[in-house]
This record gives C-alpha cells, structure tokens and sequence, in this order.
C-alpha cells in the first residue's frame, strides 16, 4: 500500500466507493464521474504504478483483472458490448497512478477513441 496513493485509500476504506467486487487479488468499484450508462474501475490491491511498470509476476494478476472485469461487465447488464481502458502515462490521460482497467458501456462506442 502506498499511503499517498487514492486507490490504495479506496481498497483500504479510508476513502468511500460504490464497491461492486473484492477479493483477494483485485477490488471493482463504480466510477465517480462515469464516462458511460455504466462505468467501473477494476484495480489490484497490490500498488502497480500503471502498465509500464507491470513485472512478469503480475502477468496473473492481470489475467485475473480481465476475467473478473468481463464477469462484472456481464453481472451489471453490458456483457455482449462494452470497452475496456488503460491509461498509461499523462498523456494518454492517465491520473491515478494506481493500475486501473476501465470498464464502460450502456452505450454506443466510437473507434477511433479520443
Ligand atoms: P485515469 O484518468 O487515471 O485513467 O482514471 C482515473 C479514474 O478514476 C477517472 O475515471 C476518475 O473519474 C476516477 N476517480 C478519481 N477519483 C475517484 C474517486 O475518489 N472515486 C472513484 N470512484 N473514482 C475516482
Ligand atoms: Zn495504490
């Protein structure tokens, strides 16, 4: 846990969410300003900065991410359309330096995105 880390605070409960899921390896929760009809954010627990900083022992972990995401994706009612986002870096428009998969649907997605 990294104490100076919004996400970390979340899992930890210092800082309140609409959790969906928790387990031992991974926390999903909706997203405060929601991009979409339905929008969650998937994390793990473990404190990963962002993609690029992933090591060959969070291949799992990120695995697990995805089953679990597709899983949420298809309990809230988008499990035959929605998208899936990492922001790496503040250029693409990454904020929380706390690895996060994006989960938004409900509605119709545009390629290319923004
Ligand atoms: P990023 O821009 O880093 O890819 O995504 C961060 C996401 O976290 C954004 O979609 C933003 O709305 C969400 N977010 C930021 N702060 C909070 C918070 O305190 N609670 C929740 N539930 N989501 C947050
Ligand atoms: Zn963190």
């Amino acid at each position: 846990m990294d104490p100076n880390c919004l996400f970390c605070k979340i899992i930890s409960g210092h800082i309140p969410c609409k959790k969906i899921y928790e387990d031992e390896d991974v926390f999903a929760f909706w997203d405060i300003a929601p991009q979409a009809p339905k929008h969650f954010l998937v994390i793990p627990r473990k404190h990963i900065a962002g993609p690029a900083a992933l090591g060959s022992d969070d291949e799992q972990l990120i695995g697990k991410m995805m089953r679990v995401g597709a899983r949420l994706a298809r309990e809230n009612g988008i499990g035959d359309g929605f998208r899936v986002v990492f922001n790496n870096g503040a250029e693409a428009g990454q904020s929380v330096f706390h690895i996060h998969m994006h989960i938004l649907g409900g509605r119709p997605m545009h390629w290319p995105p923004g």
